[in-house]
């Protein structure tokens, strides 16, 4: 390798200087550093990342854990002693090996069983991305869980590959002033310091371009390494754009809607452009919420282009080809623009694609309102579609019922798969050496919670002193920011000192509660101070002290949210809660590494049903933490009465005001009287045993369900597997059943306003055991025929409704005879149930080749 030099010019007191990075030769000996820094296995492997810190620490800090920087940063004189040095040499050999074999290791039958590896292939699409602090194009839950798929589709070595938009300058890095005020700075990063290299083919830069109003918007590509897998990025900053298009990737979330809507553009449109100039010919396609459904108008536009089908007969084909995952309940999760931008920013490549702007925009038609909603269209343009825990699941079809007009909400083909976190990612290196000795083969164990009974065989004290250990490197941590933080704010010394005295202090072992979080309003950050005075008395305690800690970013236009973050910096400086309560600035991953595998509790409050799932309980619960969270998304699952505290929330109907007040009481109630007293009991050990008992329950029981790698499985079992077929059958002989399939449905929806349906004679109201009764009822097709509809009868039992009863049983009538335009179905029912039971009947249309049985949204009830 040559080392060069770089010159950057910056403008300070007239006086120009010139910056100048004198880069390192690498030494031979340790050539495979630059491969192992552009893949992002380094993000959950923490061999390769204590290979840099073992070169120079300060250095590896200072450069924020990024490789790339810190290769080209590092003193030539540091590499030369580690090529030199026999104990790093081994280990840089060991961390290769292992590296290597992970590379070199195959699918397992569970994915080959389902996806066939040399002909499947799913495509996954998302705004944001978070693998490290390194790489930081993610600004919460959404960027971390799609980082964390991606591991997991690497680990299980599934066909798969990513798509997404490279941000200079990402998300904003945020401080706190001594006012707590939130200040967002953007840092522009250079493509040479992000783990991406640009994509060539055949020696040229890979470009391609999106056609927008009276230009095309060019992006250039790069790829990122995530072991087995590679995640493509959109750039437009390129010399072909004028500068308001090389600023289109700018910033994430950044802008105005004339901005988001040019960069969904870039990623739906752009994003299946270079799958396509790759080569790649993608069996499913996963769109992670409403940004990236734009994709389906451009994969239309290849399937019209490439065969002979029409807009109508191609969106079947598409559809039955996609999942569509929705990932919250919020409405500022929802892109929802005005028909006129609609109008502006597609119109032009609309018509170059052939494609009606009517029919287009009636896809993102909500509520026949005359805006056009991205999840609308998502859900429109798939026909797999899915929440992210069964909270969520159906409060989704709940808010999405209207795409099935006639068919109830919980019917509906919106399914579930609750979030997982990526184990190795968040799992502190001390617990995963813990496990290597107790349980070697746990890595290959993710999805078998009874194998995770072994962690009741960790002795208690040996348990304990993991937790400890890691909540003593949290604390010194956080003294480290915070020192930093006040610094810069010319807040004194002592203020620091005083702050962390408690937190500190390895005699008391003080009790840490953890919240971090983006600080959305939803989130209610500052439910804990409702009853000020109390949660005072309970938290400066001198002999049961509690600690809170708090971190998370606001969007820069949230207001309401900022304002939380300086009612807690207020707080946190007040002489009475002086020492309990820190605010951290500038929450990231890496800080939640930090925080999630030091604190004791991890405190969530969300007002239900909005966390659709939230993930860092789950990351906490991994390292030992205890949950104490409103059971709103996946924590509604998760807990389990004995692995951590679960506030019910208060009925939604409620006035907000008095559910506030109501869920919070249950919080301070829970704090006073359960956690403070478990954990300070503490026997002649040093430690409770009891809080050991339930940190063990809760590692044992979240650990091997709420994992990435059994969250992309459900995925594989769902919907890949079922997609890929789903999507091959409409297109089979050259999308004749995908044809079939669209005409049947115009029928249908010619057909269906005036079709009818009633009962024939009586029902009977009672028959003996073992009896039966005779269902039958007439029907008016409207020129459909009995082959085209369902007649079905459910039978539910009295008690439907309460709480684990069953559903529904259902019979369909058979055809029984048809005249005058009249078609009779009928059949005979035995009564399921013992007792009281209530049949109802209703008809829907129905086609052999539909993906799910309800997913025209036409149904009538007799
Ligand atoms: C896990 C994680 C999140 C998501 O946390 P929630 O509990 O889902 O809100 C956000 N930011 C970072 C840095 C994370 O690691």
């Amino acid at each position: 390798m040559r080392a060069f030099a770089r010159l950057e010019a910056t403008n300070m007191h007239k006086a120009t200087e010139f910056r100048l990075e004198a880069h390192p030769l690498i030494p031979e000996p340790l050539e495979r550093l630059e491969e192992l820094a552009n893949d992002l296995f380094y993000s959950w492997d923490h061999g390769v990342r204590s290979l840099f810190a073992r070169i120079d620490l300060r250095l590896w800090q200072k450069v924020e854990h990024n490789p790339k920087l810190f290769l080209r940063r590092v003193a030539q004189d540091r590499l030369n002693e580690a090529s030199e040095d026999r104990a790093f040499l081994a280990e840089y050999r060991r961390v290769l090996s292992s590296y290597d074999a992970y590379l070199e290791a195959g699918p397992g039958p569970e994915v080959t069983e389902k996806l066939d590896p040399e002909q499947a292939l799913v495509a996954y699409f998302c705004a944001e991305f978070g693998f490290h602090e390194s790489f930081p194009i993610y600004s919460g839950g959404l960027g971390i869980l799609a980082g964390d798929h991606c591991k997991a589709a690497s680990d299980l070595a599934l066909p798969f590959v990513a798509v997404g938009l490279l941000y200079r300058q990402g998300y904003f890095i945020q401080s706190i002033d001594a006012h707590g005020q939130q200040i967002a700075r953007y840092q522009s990063h250079s493509s040479d310091e992000l783990p991406i290299t640009p994509v060539e083919i055949d020696g040229n830069v890979l470009k391609v371009s999106v056609p927008f109003p009276d230009r095309d918007v060019v992006a250039r590509v790069w790829e990122a390494r995530v072991g087995h897998i590679r995640l493509y990025l959109l750039d437009s900053n390129t010399e072909e754009n004028g500068p308001e298009d090389q600023d289109l990737t700018l910033q994430l979330y950044g802008g105005d809607e004339s901005t988001r809507i040019g960069q969904e553009m870039l990623l739906g449109i752009g994003g299946t452009r270079v799958l396509e100039a790759l080569g790649l010919k993608p069996t499913v396609w996963h769109i992670n919420e409403g940004h990236a459904a734009f994709q389906i108008l451009e994969r239309c536009r290849n399937t019209m282009m490439n065969s002979e089908l029409g807009f109508e007969s191609a969106l079947e084909a598409v559809a039955g080809a996609t999942l569509f995952t929705t990932h919250t309940p919020v409405p500022a999760g929802h892109d929802i623009f005005p028909r006129a931008l609609v109008h502006h920013a597609l119109g032009r490549y609309l018509e170059e694609a052939g494609l009606d702007f009517q029919k287009v925009f009636a896809l993102g038609a909500k509520d026949g309102g005359d805006s056009f909603n991205m999840t609308s269209l998502g859900l429109r343009g798939s026909r797999y579609h899915n929440g992210v825990s069964r909270i969520h699941g159906g409060v989704a079809s709940m808010m999405e019922g209207d795409i099935w007009p006639q068919v109830p909400p919980a019917e509906n083909p919106i399914g579930y798969i609750t979030n997982g976190v990526h184990v190795p990612t968040f799992l502190a290196p001390e617990w995963s050496s813990l496990f290597d000795i107790q349980a070697p083969t746990w890595k290959s164990e993710l999805r078998n919670p009874d194998f995770w009974e072994f962690i009741d065989q960790i002795p208690d004290y040996h348990y304990w002193s993991v937790h400890k250990a890691l909540k003593q490197q949290m604390g010194e941590y956080i003294v480290r920011r915070l020192k930093r933080q006040h610094k810069r704010n010319g807040t004194g010394h002592s203020v620091t000192d005083r702050m962390t005295r408690q937190l500190i202090s390895s005699e008391k072992d003080t009790l840490v509660i953890g919240f971090a979080r983006r600080f959305a309003t939803y989130k209610r950050a500052t439910l804990i101070f409702a009853d000020l005075e109390r949660l005072e008395r309970i938290l400066t305690n001198q002999d049961r002290p509690v600690v809170l800690v708090f971190a998370g970013k606001a969007h820069p236009k949230d207001k309401p949210g900022q304002q939380l973050i300086k009612v807690i910096h207020d707080l946190s400086m007040h002489p009475s809660l002086m020492g309990h309560l820190i605010l951290l600035e500038d929450y990231d991953q890496a800080m939640a590494r930090r925080l999630l595998s030091g604190v004791d509790v991890w405190l969530n409050t969300p007002e239900y049903p909005k966390e659709a799932s939230g993930t860092s309980g789950e990351k906490a619960a991994l390292n030992g933490a205890l949950n104490l969270s409103v059971l709103d998304g996946w924590w509604g699952e998760g807990y389990n009465g004995k692995n951590g505290w679960g506030i019910p929330p208060r009925d939604t109907e409620l006035d907000p005001e008095f559910r506030n007040e109501e869920e919070a009481r249950d919080l301070i109630d829970l704090i006073e009287f359960e956690v403070v007293p478990l954990y300070y009991d503490r026997a002649s050990q040093g430690f409770s045993k009891g809080w050991v008992k339930r940190s063990k329950a809760s590692m044992k029981s979240i650990t091997p369900r709420f994992n990435a790698q059994r969250m992309v499985m459900d995925y594989v079992n769902n919907y890949y597997q079922p997609a890929s077929q789903q999507g091959a059958l409409l297109m089979a002989e050259g999308g004749q059943v995908a044809v079939a399939l669209a005409d049947w449905k115009a029928r249908v929806r010619q057909a269906w306003p005036g079709v009818e349906l009633r009962v024939v004679g009586c029902v009977k109201s009672s028959c003996p055991h073992n009896g039966a009764v005779e269902l039958r009822v007439e029907a008016a097709l409207n020129g459909l025929s009995a082959a085209d509809v369902r007649v079905e009868c459910l039978v539910s039992p009295e008690c439907t409704g309460t709480h684990g009863s069953p559903g529904p049983d259902s019979f369909f009538l058979e055809r029984e005879s048809e005249a005058e335009g009249r078609t009779v179905f009928a059949t005979r029912v035995q009564p399921p149930y013992p007792g009281l039971q209530t049949l109802r009947l209703r008809m829907y249309p129905y086609h052999e080749s539909l993906t799910h049985p309800l997913e025209m949204g036409a149904m009538l009830w007799v």
